[in-house]
């Protein structure tokens, strides 16, 4: 019988500290402010260490003066031409570059991502999202033509401060993902990450500055959600908003939006199938099928739901066991560890209660199932569901807990990869071109990987169907949502 368990290392007790002051403030129109109130940040690696760090608390105070300063900050970035901005953006890549262990060593602390792949693969994509943009912005031209005897041309106005909400997970990677759009398009904007991870975007701040950005046109705010967060995106002053987190949130700040009829994007949740039929590469798509516990299954876009062609059931699944074995939980500073803990203790119980609840359904715990004792790690897991219909199929979990289902033909294979009511992403599994086409086709998600997973060219359209988003992020659309477009039409031979 395959032993279905993985192995877990012990923490290092001593949680060094990172070679970067920690910003515990706001950055309000280029000034470093705290707040009397302030939050804790607690290490993931060593919750009982106590606090990382006590971050101000912002209130609707703080917000009002943040979004004041966008305004003023809006009159000078947002009156630079394309090419000012992108040199701005150029430096602030370099500089994010010159700090990647600085940043990557802060993150891992922060929210217990691995130390390595932040270094190797996360920080530099922030650097990139700056550099995608800066260049973006300057090529792009200005549509000019002529018709009913007038020159129309197409200009991207710059549409005044955005709001930036940014969740826990990949914070950094993904506070860059939204924010560079807005600042090449020429937008203020004010920064509010999420209060588990709030430390790297202290780290970023100061770079922006020192990349020279005028005082106002860049701004950060940290405090609670539903007390900073909401009195933001509730200010009339602000024109855009953009959001990355849980369908729960998206709903409460697109009612915001709609109350000040300010444009809003969301990128929310997903609950990815990752489908595998009989004539894929087994080896691979169970190698990937494992890899979907990587970051603890914190990730938006991870393939969650197993499905796989009853056929080839028995092949998979011990392909499958052997390489979740493989995987190694321990602390995310070394490199002989491969998942790091969960966020937040109360993460923690949150997983633990959807296995509860999918067991108390009817469900099989094929691996996994509890936590590691004396840590935030939860062991990779794998659940066969009662039904499709089980909450477990059919609400994100967000961490290392994936189901297992088969299937009979490619008809109940993108029935099953369709029924939940998230469209995120989606992986399929098969050597056959005709069934590529036909199966990715057919799936209702903002992102069909075909034999690969996660990486993309960054100029495509990112986001999701149904209640894993509005909008679309990536390359000219997110440049578009944080533009107002305006047409000139002047009349043949009146002006010389
Ligand atoms: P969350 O919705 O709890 O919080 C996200 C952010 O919203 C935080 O900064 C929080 O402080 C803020 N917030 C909370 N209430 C608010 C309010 N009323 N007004 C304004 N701001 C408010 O999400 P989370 O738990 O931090 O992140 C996890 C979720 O994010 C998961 O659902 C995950 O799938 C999703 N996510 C999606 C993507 C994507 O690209 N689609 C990427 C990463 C994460």
């Amino acid at each position: 019988m395959t032993d279905i368990s993985s192995r877990a290392l012990p923490i290092d007790d001593d949680l060094a500290t990172v070679d970067h002051a920690i910003r515990t403030g706001h950055m309000i129109g280029g000034q470093w402010i705290e707040s009397d109130e302030t939050f804790e940040t607690r290490s993931p690696l060593n919750w009982d260490s106590g606090p990382l760090a006590n971050v101000s608390r912002g209130d609707a105070k703080i917000a009002a003066a943040a979004v004041g300063a966008a305004v003023n900050g809006f009159e000078v970035w947002g009156s630079w031409t394309a090419h000012q901005r992108a040199e701005v953006l150029h430096r602030l890549a370099d500089l994010i570059t010159e700090n990647t262990d600085e940043i990557a060593a802060l993150e891992t602390l922060d929210m217990g991502f691995m130390q390595e792949s932040m270094r190797a693969r996360l920080v530099g994509r922030g650097a990139v999202n700056f550099r995608l943009y800066a260049d973006l912005v300057v090529e792009h031209a200005e549509r000019a033509w002529n018709a009913k005897n007038m020159d129309h041309t197409v200009q991207r106005m710059p549409a005044g401060p955005a709001v930036v909400i940014t969740p826990w997970n990949a914070p950094f990677m993904l506070s860059t993902w939204k924010l560079a759009p807005a600042l090449a398009a020429g937008n203020s904007v004010i920064h509010k990450p999420a209060e588990w991870s709030p430390l790297t975007a202290g780290i970023l701040a100061d770079l922006a500055q020192q990349a020279g950005m005028p005082p106002g046109a860049y701004n950060l705010v940290q405090g609670i959600g539903s007390e900073v967060g909401a009195a933001l995106v509730a200010d009339p002053r602000v024109r855009r908003i953009t959001f990355t987190g849980s369908p729960e949130t998206g709903r409460h700040i697109g009612h915001a939006a709609a109350e000040n009829l300010v444009p809003f994007t969301a990128e929310l949740g997903g609950k990815g199938p990752l489908v595998v039929f009989a004539d894929a590469d087994l080896e691979a798509a169970a190698h990937r099928a494992a890899w979907q516990f990587d970051d603890s299954g914190q990730v938006c876009l991870a393939g969650t739901r197993i499905l796989v062609e009853e056929s080839i059931r028995d092949q998979f699944m011990e392909r499958f066991n052997h390489h979740a074995n493989a995987l190694v939980l321990g602390d995310s500073r070394r490199s002989d560890t491969d998942i790091g803990p969960v966020v937040h203790p109360i993460h923690l119980e949150r997983i633990q209660s959807f296995v509860d609840r999918a067991v108390a359904e009817g469900g099989r715990i094929v691996r996994g199932g509890s936590p590691v004792e004396g840590s935030l790690h939860y062991q990779p897991t794998l659940i066969e569901p009662a039904s499709n219909n089980a909450e477990i199929v059919q609400r994100e979990v967000f961490g290392p807990v994936l189901t297992f289902q088969t299937f009979s033909d490619e008809a109940e294979a993108v029935q099953l990869a369709n029924s939940t009511a998230y469209g995120l992403s989606a992986m399929v599994w098969t050597t056959s071109s005709e069934r590529a086409n036909r199966v990715g086709r057919s799936i209702r998600a903002g992102l069909v990987w075909v034999n690969t997973f996660l990486v993309r060219d960054l100029t495509a359209p990112f986001g999701g169907c149904g209640i894993s988003g509005i909008g679309r992020e990536g390359g000219d659309h997110a440049l578009d949502f944080h533009s107002d477009l305006k047409t000139l039409m002047i009349l043949d031979d009146t002006v010389s």
